[in-house]
């Protein structure tokens, strides 16, 4: 396995994570677009909150979070294997490790 596959390999489950919380918060802001213009437009006020209202609530601060979590945490974590410095999240063209200067496509 090459450096590049290896930390693909630990990137994976991040981006699986963005991916889910983002689409979250993406539905969630849809959400809250919708009891907005409720609200506004035909005036349908609840005193009550709804269900809807505290599912679009938790949804976008999970979601939100969530995402934000999946993006920080690898970029704090991820090191290279062959030096151990932490080396954020590469960009993908990226060719080398920035802290010891090891080629991604080299064997670990
Ligand atoms: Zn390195």
């Amino acid at each position: 396995m090459t450096i590049g596959d290896h930390i693909k390999q630990q990137r994976h489950p991040y981006r699986i994570a963005a991916y889910i919380f983002g689409v979250l918060a993406i539905v969630s802001f849809i959400g809250a677009g919708i009891l907005i213009w409720q609200y506004l437009i035909i005036q349908k006020i609840d005193i009550e909150p709804s269900w809807y209202a505290w599912a679009v609530r938790l949804g976008w601060v999970v979601g939100f979070f969530g995402w934000n979590g999946a993006m920080i945490i690898p970029f704090l974590t991820l090191r290279c294997p062959r030096c151990q410095k932490r080396i954020g999240t590469p960009a993908k063209n990226w060719q080398h490790c920035p802290c010891c200067g090891c080629g991604f496509d080299e064997e670990i």
